[in-house]
């Protein structure tokens, strides 16, 4: 059955080289109980190890039914064990976390038999074992002789050939160990049972041959009696696979089966997605915010608003304007003239101020900041401050504001002056816009006076439409026959055109509207031109585009502005900090499931032993880790919801397709490269260092 031909087989340990095995001769057969001996050290397990295919050996050749295995790879030798071979170890090598049913079926399964047939086959074997009563133990709960009986059961599963035993009884007392040997002797019928033991005195009134080795050679060859010498025959390695639904179901029985295990790497994995879901979150967010910043140097504005100007700073020429403009009716933001001196508030004349509606952070100084309708409060950066803001508190003023629909003016009741290190110029925080001014205006009895240079201004917005006939000024419906209305244009807005006065429903603040003739004619020359105006249109790039390459600019205060060039370096440096920290993290938390999992490396080594190939178990392995890490992966993206919505970080705008397809990849990348290495650490370059070092 077996022949060795002057086989050798040498450790070499940083430099030193030990024989294991020297120049062995030896044939072996079919129905011979061979006992192993000799002192310890003497080579008796390297023997049983070399000739069962756990490890190679160095010279020589073994030959099995005459064939030769000296080329084994080690998918041969997997395959070659799973037929042929199996094992009885010293310590009892079965998986502890799975049943006395489950180790049973274990090699029936990777034999690629269905869990049915497996079940019944198994429940056969135990009960000649005596295990009957013990079906449904866990391997660890079992004492050390039923350990021995669950395995004896397993070898008989395998149902192969050669018997192995490395000190079956070792670590048993003798009544159990005879009992042991007894069993092995009685369900052995005509295999070849090879058994080292150092105690042969135990096992001599059933062995049919002994063998002693001495520092790696036979010294002592007597057989008692006869096996039965085969024919060669070729040896047909490929056999059935085990099912695809078999692995699958070793993947989650290894994961069911150990579940503190389990539960502990889902932690580990479950604060790895966590903390990687919401690094990328605010990466992108930092991304967003350093990149580009929202304009609020227009108020209130809204998406199709496309602001038109001269970056220098010369006035607009309108009749370059006009045939790109087309018939689009825009609104002029400001003149020339018009620059300085939005609004005043006692001997103080300030610049320009934007109108909000928003609260704005600020610190109360005087007054109150809690506005009704018609009522302001002015906040300013604090080194803007000064205390003759607070003699205007209770006094009605104008203030000339950037509202809803361009250039408009506010009367209202200043109520409070704050300061802000949230602001860089004046701010006027009101209850609302134009209903503000319509109260003030019912209720004050104010009547409209326009001028530009003084300090009681009106409100209303210049509307250039060149179609228009004549100039019509549109007052809201509801201020009709309530106000007395007094123009005063002064010089700018000459009183030389008489207005239509019109009462609509259509504006809801007061609007000058000309045509080209009073545009041109009246306005633009007395003011030296028109410095900004405002269109609204539905094709804000193409229109954005044609006036750039007339020479002005644009903005569109709406949408969110490029930042500067010094803010891409944050992204990048963000960048590169997020991926150290990924690389950290992955070190660490493969550092944890390395531990983790070589606490389990016995376990695939017993698999291995079984003849899973290693291709197989490396699926199986894949598998655990990665159902681990989907179900972390959901677990964390969960915690990493209710967090933010819990302290309102406000990142779900964030979110995109992209950047949940780059943390799904991540994660797969985790427990792709986490399974690859344990498979290195696991699949040593023999079964047997992967079992000796899974003992440690
Ligand atoms: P036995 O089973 O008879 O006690 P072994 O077969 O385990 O002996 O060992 C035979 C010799 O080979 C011993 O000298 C032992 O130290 C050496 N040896 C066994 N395994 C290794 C190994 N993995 N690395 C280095 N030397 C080893
Ligand atoms: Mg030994």
């Amino acid at each position: 059955m077996i022949e060795l031909k002057n086989v050798s087989k040498f450790y070499s340990d940083n430099g030193t080289v030990t024989v294991g095995l020297k120049d062995i001769n030896l044939k072996l057969n079919k129905g011979e109980f061979v006992a192993i001996t000799g002192d310890s050290g003497s080579g008796k397990s390297t023997l049983l190890n070399v000739i069962s295919s756990i490890d190679t050996y160095d010279e020589g050749e073994i030959l099995f039914y005459g064939n030769e295995t000296f080329y084994f790879n080690q998918n041969d030798s997997d395959t070659f064990r799973k037929n042929n071979v199996s094992f009885i170890f010293q310590k009892y090598n079965i998986i502890d976390s799975y049943t006395v049913l489950e180790n049973v079926m274990l090699p029936l399964l990777i034999k690629g038999k269905s869990r049915s047939e497996a079940r019944v086959e198994a429940l056969g074997i135990i009960d000649r074992v005596g295990l009957g009563k013990r079906i449904h133990n866990r391997g660890a709960k079992l004492s050390g002789g039923e350990k021995q009986r669950c395995v004896i059961a397993r070898a008989l599963a395998s149902d192969a050939p050669i018997l192995a035993c490395d000190e079956p009884t070792g670590n048993l007392d003798s009544k159990t160990g005879a009992e042991i040997i007894s069993l092995i002797k009685e369900v052995s019928g005509d295999k070849l049972v090879l058994i080292v033991t150092h105690d042969y005195e135990a096992i001599k009134d059933v062995c049919t041959r002994k063998i002693k080795l001495s520092d790696g050679e036979i010294v002592e060859d007597v057989t008692f009696a006869e096996g039965k010498a085969e024919e060669d025959r070729e040896l047909v390695l490929e056999t059935s696979k085990p099912k695809r639904r078999t692995l699958l179901g070793l993947a989650l029985l290894n994961i069911l089966s150990t579940p503190k295990k389990t539960v502990f790497s889902s932690l580990v994995f479950t604060f790895v997605s966590f903390i990687l879901l919401l690094l990328s979150l605010l990466m992108v967010k930092t991304a967003y915010d350093e990149n580009y910043s929202y304009s609020d140097s227009y108020g209130i504005i809204s998406d199709d608003r496309l602001i038109i100007y001269s970056s220098d700073h010369e006035p607009l020429d309108m009749s370059r304007l006009e045939p790109i403009l087309k018939d689009r009716e825009y609104y002029v933001n400001a003149f020339y003239e018009e620059s300085t001196a939005r609004f005043s508030v006692g001997d103080l004349t300030t610049a320009y101020g934007a109108l909000t509606f928003h609260d704005i952070d600020c610190e109360i100084l005087n007054g109150t900041a809690d506005v009704g309708e018609g009522e302001f409060v002015l906040i300013m950066p604090s080194f803007q401050y000064s205390p003759d803001y607070a003699r205007a508190i209770g006094e009605t003023l104008s203030i000339t504001a950037n509202a809803d629909h361009g250039y408009t003016r506010v009367i209202g009741t200043l109520a409070g002056v704050g300061i802000s290190d949230d602001v860089n110029s004046f701010y006027i925080r009101g209850a609302s816009p134009e209903q503000s001014l319509i109260n003030t205006v019912l209720n004050n009895n104010v009547s409209f006076s326009f001028d530009v240079s003084g300090v009681e201004m009106g409100i209303f917005s210049l509307v250039y439409d060149k179609e228009l006939e004549t100039p019509y000024f549109a007052i809201p419906k509801e201020l009709e026959g309530k106000i007395d209305l007094n123009f005063n244009l002064g010089d700018i807005y000459s009183v030389s055109y008489d207005f239509e006065i019109v009462y609509t429903d259509e504006v809801r603040s007061p609007k000058l509207f000309v045509n080209t003739d009073y545009m041109y004619g009246n306005i633009a020359p007395k003011v030296g031109g028109v410095r900004e105006i405002t269109v609204y249109t539905d094709d804000i790039k193409s229109l954005s585009g044609q006036v750039k390459r007339a020479g002005y600019d644009t903005s569109t205060p709406s949408a969110v502005e490029k930042g500067e060039g010094a803010s891409l370096i944050v992204l990048y440096l963000l960048i590169i900090v997020v991926i150290i920290a990924l690389v950290i993290m992955f070190f660490i938390s493969f550092a944890v499931l390395q531990r983790l999992y070589l606490t389990k490396a016995k376990d695939y080594s017993i698999f291995r032993t079984l003849g899973l190939c290693g291709k197989d178990l490396k699926k199986v392995l894949f598998i655990e880790v990665l159902a681990v890490t989907a179900v972390s992966t959901v677990i964390g993206s969960l915690l990493a919801y209710a967090i933010i919505t819990l302290a309102e970080l406000e990142l779900y705008k964030y979110v995109s397709v992209t950047l949940i397809l780059l943390y799904v990849l991540a994660m797969l990348a985790l427990a792709g490269a986490t399974a690859l290495r344990l498979n290195g650490k696991i699949f040593k370059s023999s079964v047997y260092r992967t079992l000796k070092e899974g003992d440690e």
